[in-house]
């Protein structure tokens, strides 16, 4: 894979490191960006790309996505074949990260097209400031005239490119993509395919592949970072002197031991609500999803039920090879991840009982060198003796049953994961739902709370969808993105403007 930089594609000049097909063990391409010269790449961005995109006013931005949209529409049975080889998903879990990248691509694409053609957003009324409203002060949100750097994790190639780059396009701001290098190359295909169609203006898309020295140093001050990874990465990022000294700003998205919560009516239609979702989000791409339920917390009284529930489900799991007729879950994304997703299992092993072992039930149908990794339902009677069940991310197909006293005590434990992204609740009792907004609010970015009259419309636990925030406090990295046009704000700066009121109606106007 070459690297695109001041609009040519420029091939590294180190050894590169090889991306693999994880099931078949097959060399597919290598990421290298050894040799660009980044300051000179970032300057060409910011003097080139910015202008141009600036000067289009915000529904014309909309409609270049409309025809970023319609490209990749045409090459979407390519990305399919790239994603079964390069990150070993079932086609039901490519299409989340494809057509999900193309579904938020286009939701920015109409929703933008609402918007003003002008150079700037206006932000609430004018407010006085003097007598006789003589003197008054306007907000404004101005796009910001650095760029963003993209730096995504390796589970959404597609998605996690489109989710940040749709906001950033639209708010007239140049990007610099930095794919995660084990599956670089749906990113790279897809920028590739959008670059040749030449719908964007000079300047506007770079991308570069590989693990390339000095990715943050050539950032200035005024440029922004929207990070997608592990948060261990995002400290090493926060603690870079561009962003602790000079104040880029950096929204992170990491990880995070997200909850599902069956109610303490817990009655036969909630329950089978719980149990759908929570087996469906253990297999989707393997449990590789930041959003994966990882803990589950049912009334005491339920567990014994719910546990051999969940175990007969995930006994008809079908593990194994995409390409092969009946599998249902795919692989890890590589070797790497499976010996990271053996040792978490061994680690919660010593702390929890085993209510599901995939490893000796199930029998994977594919090579046993393929990096196919089976679910583990794990289970604690006394969660508040069991820290780790709250703390340790096994990013695969692993989730702990929990138990809990009353609900008071079930809002505590999902508030042990110390920030998450997302909680849903299962129950009829609406009142009880209405609270669960309130009580998981402070500690997780979304809360998804699901009766029996939306089980068949509701748009899932762990899907993120471009209407509503996908963030959250604390571990999950603090960061806020999408949203609607909400998301326009990280790559926005408010400006209060104050002045006389025939100034601010001429801004306004
Ligand atoms: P990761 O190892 O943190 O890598 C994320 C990205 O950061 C990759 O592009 C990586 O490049 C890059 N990177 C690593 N070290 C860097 C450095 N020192 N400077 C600049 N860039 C650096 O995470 P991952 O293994 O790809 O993804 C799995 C994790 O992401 C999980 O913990 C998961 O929960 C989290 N995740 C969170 C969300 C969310 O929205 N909150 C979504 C998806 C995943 P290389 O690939 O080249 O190393």
């Amino acid at each position: 894979m070459s690297n695109y930089v001041h609009d040519q594609w420029i091939e590294g000049t180190g050894t590169g490191i090889v991306l693999y097909d994880p099931i078949q063990g097959t060399a597919l391409a290598s990421a290298d960006a050894t040799g660009l010269d980044l300051n000179a790449a970032y300057g060409w961005a910011r003097q080139t790309g910015g202008p141009a995109l600036r000067s289009m006013g915000y529904s014309a931005r909309a409609a270049m996505l409309g025809r970023i949209v319609d490209v990749l529409q045409v090459n979407k049975e390519k990305y399919y074949d790239i994603a079964l080889s390069n990150s070993g998903t079932v086609k039901s879990d490519s299409a989340i990260d494809i057509d999900g990248g193309i579904y938020t691509l286009s939701w920015y694409a109409k929703a933008g097209a609402k918007l003003n053609s002008q150079a700037f957003l206006t932000d609430g009324e004018a407010v006085p400031l003097a007598r006789d409203n003589a003197f008054a002060t306007q907000h404004i949100q101005v796009p910001i005239q650095g760029l963003a750097l993209l730096i995504n994790a390796f589970n959404f190639p597609s998605w996690g490119l489109w989710e940040k780059a749709a906001p950033a396009l639209l708010s007239g701001v140049p990007i610099v993509v930095k794919p995660a290098t084990s599956t670089a190359l749906l990113t790279y295909e897809m920028i590739r395919d959008v670059v040749e169609a030449k719908i964007l203006p000079p300047g506007a898309i770079s991308l570069i592949c590989g693990r390339p020295e000095g990715l943050l140093d050539a950032l200035n001050g005024l440029d922004i970072v929207s990070f997608t990874g592990s948060a261990d990465t995002a400290a090493t990022l926060r603690s870079h002197p561009r962003i602790m000294h000079d104040g880029a700003k950096l929204n992170a998205e990491t990880d995070s031991i997200n909850s599902a919560i069956l109610g303490p009516d817990a009655d036969p239609a909630s329950i089978q609500l719980l149990v759908r979702e929570v087996v469906r989000e253990l297999t989707i791409k393997s449990g590789q999803k930041c959003t994966a339920i990882r803990r589950i917390f049912v009334p005491e009284s339920t567990y014994d039920t719910i546990a051999q529930s969940l175990a007969l489900s995930l006994a008809k799991v079908t593990v194994g090879d995409p390409r092969k007729d009946g599998i249902r879950m795919g692989s890890l994304v590589n070797l790497a991840q499976q010996k990271a997703v053996r040792a978490g299992v061994a680690t919660l092993e010593k702390h929890a009982d085993i209510l599901f072992d995939g490893r000796r039930q199930l029998t994977i149908d594919a090579p046993a060198d393929s990096a196919c990794f089976p679910p583990v339902l794990f289970g604690v009677r006394q969660p508040d003796e069991h820290p780790l069940v709250h703390d340790v991310e096994v990013f695969g197909p692993v989730a702990t049953l929990i138990p809990y006293r009353d609900i008071d005590h079930a809002w505590q434990l999902a508030r042990r994961g110390m920030g998450s992204l997302v909680a849903s609740v299962y129950s009829e009792d609406t009142a009880l739902l209405a609270q669960a907004a309130f009580a998981l609010g402070d500690s997780h970015g979304r809360v998804h709370l699901v009766t029996d009259a939306v089980s068949r419309i509701h748009t899932g636990h762990g899907n993120v969808m471009p209407q509503s925030n996908h963030g959250g406090p604390g571990r999950a990295g603090g960061g806020e993105e999408l949203g609607g046009l909400r998301a326009l704000r990280f790559y926005h700066r408010l400006v209060a403007v104050q002045s006389a009121p025939e100034v601010l109606k001429h801004l306004a106007g």
